[in-house]
């Protein structure tokens, strides 16, 4: 058991996320909040990281990451940076130095970041400021969730329930009075993105119902950007598309997730290879300017075969987007359950999968325009979203840059309002669990009230 203690006296979650790229649950412990006098770190596997109080975050865990790298002979590509976001520290970097060839070489110094992460980063970068202009003040980003689907993913930690037709109604009804309250401040997206779960498990009434009210509620006059995640291949209708299609949807996804017919089975998706297809010809048939494809890397069992295949595939259907997730085995999934350190199994499998995509994608004219990271990923590595022929996703570039506010609305929504004379947000959120918000709907208006205005 190896024993870390940080002199510092707040909690933070983020020198644990570091360790945790290194060390498994039951070979180590952070102490914090203690007295330097009251300690003894003589014995070899205790560590007194910060011996100097005043010292940032960022400087702890250049040290935790010095001292894990000794402990285990490993190095991580991403160095000691850790969290969601990783552009950010790059766009602080670029900020900082004024140049991007400086911008990367801080990133390495700084966060003893590996050639090849530093250098996606400075490409994403360069993507960005070369073909996204920055929010206007005043606007904001909708998000709306849909929390169902139509069977529970075997990797899956979201508030996803199974749709049960009366719930849904009863769900939808709340929501619209999210959205009326929405409509009622005045504000204008310059976004719209419907995600979950699952919104295309919505029926053809449910669902221009929906997209009705939003219409019908918000000012859409300054909208750039209206997205919906048709995720489920099965959910997919050629009646639904033609919805979304009639409200000026032009955004959508369909997520294959892997092209092996075993893997769907196995992760308990429900749908089948031939689904895939089946979706993809429909959208084509109906029109929509972009569609986007989620594929996973690190799936139960795939072989870096099976993964090549998928991508393979997914480039012969030439979706405008392709997102590559590294697979997440978060608390509360059937996989983390069953292997608590799953995704711990496979780095080197995913971070070979994911250079693959990589490679495949930009040879196809592919290149990366954003990236996210999370907990318990494989490899502690990234997703990344590649685009073609400028066709990136505003939303969720400006999700991840955190320089606009993002509203959020339904069950499990957390709205980020964003303050830029004092740079900081204010994270508003709605309750997980859809039965306490549809009974507590008023409570989530109401909150959103102290900072949005509107009655
Ligand atoms: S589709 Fe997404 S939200 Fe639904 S069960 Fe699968 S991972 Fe969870």
């Amino acid at each position: 058991m190896y024993k870390f203690y940080i002199n510092k006296i707040t909690n933070d979650h983020h020198y644990e996320e570091l360790v945790k790229v290194f060390l498994r649950r039951e070979e180590y412990e952070i102490v914090m909040n203690f007295n330097k006098k009251d300690i003894t770190v003589d014995d070899i596997n205790s560590f007194l990281i910060n011996d100097v109080d005043s010292i940032e975050r960022d400087e702890i865990l250049r040290e935790l990451y010095i001292k894990l790298t000794e402990i285990t002979g490993h190095e991580h590509l991403w160095g000691s940076m850790i969290g969601v976001r990783p552009l950010k520290p790059a766009i602080n970097a670029f900020e900082l130095t004024g140049d991007l060839e400086k911008a990367k070489e801080h990133l390495k110094a700084y966060y003893i970041l590996s050639d090849k992460k530093a250098n996606m980063l400075i490409d994403i970068l360069e993507y960005q400021m070369n073909n996204v202009v920055a929010a206007e003040e005043n606007t904001v980003g909708i998000y709306i969730g849909i929390p169902f689907c139509p069977s529970r993913c075997a990797y899956c930690s979201f508030t996803s329930n199974i749709a049960k037709t009366g719930e849904v109604d009863r769900y939808l009804e709340a929501l619209i009075k999210e959205i009326e309250y929405i409509g009622r401040t005045g504000l204008k997206p310059e976004s719209i993105y419907i995600g979950g779960g699952t919104p295309s498990v919505l029926d053809e009434n449910q669902l221009e119902l929906l997209v009705g009210e939003i219409k019908e509620n918000i000012d859409l006059s300054g909208l750039k950007e209206y997205s919906f995640e048709a995720g489920r291949p099965d959910t997919v209708s050629i009646e639904k598309l033609k919805i979304l299609k009639k409200y000026d949807i032009e955004r959508i996804s369909i997520n294959p997730q892997t092209f092996s017919q075993d893997t769907l089975v196995k992760i308990g998706r429900n749908h089948s290879v031939d689904g895939i297809y089946r979706a993809y010809d429909m959208a084509k048939e109906v029109g929509f300017k972009s569609i986007n494809s989620d594929i996973i890397a690190g799936l139960p069992d795939e072989e870096i075969s099976d993964f090549e295949n998928t991508v393979d595939k997914i480039i012969q259907l030439n979706p405008e987007n392709v997102t590559v997730h590294s697979l997440a085995v978060k608390k509360g999934s059937k996989l983390e359950e069953t292997n608590p350190n799953y995704y711990r199994n496979n780095g080197e499998l995913v971070m070979n999968m994911l250079d693959l995509a990589d490679k495949k994608l930009k040879e196809n004219g592919y290149s990366p325009y954003y990236i996210y990271r999370q907990k318990h990923m494989a490899g502690a590595l990234e997703n990344i979203g590649y685009q073609r022929d400028k066709t990136h996703c505003i939303y969720n570039i400006r999700i991840m840059n955190e320089r606009q506010s993002i509203i959020a609305l339904g069950a499990g929504g957390a709205s980020k309002i964003y303050f830029p004379s004092e740079e900081r947000h204010e994270r508003v959120p709605n309750v997980s669990n859809y039965e306490v918000y549809i009974a507590r709907i008023e409570d989530m208006i109401n909150r959103k009230k102290g900072y949005l205005g509107g009655n």
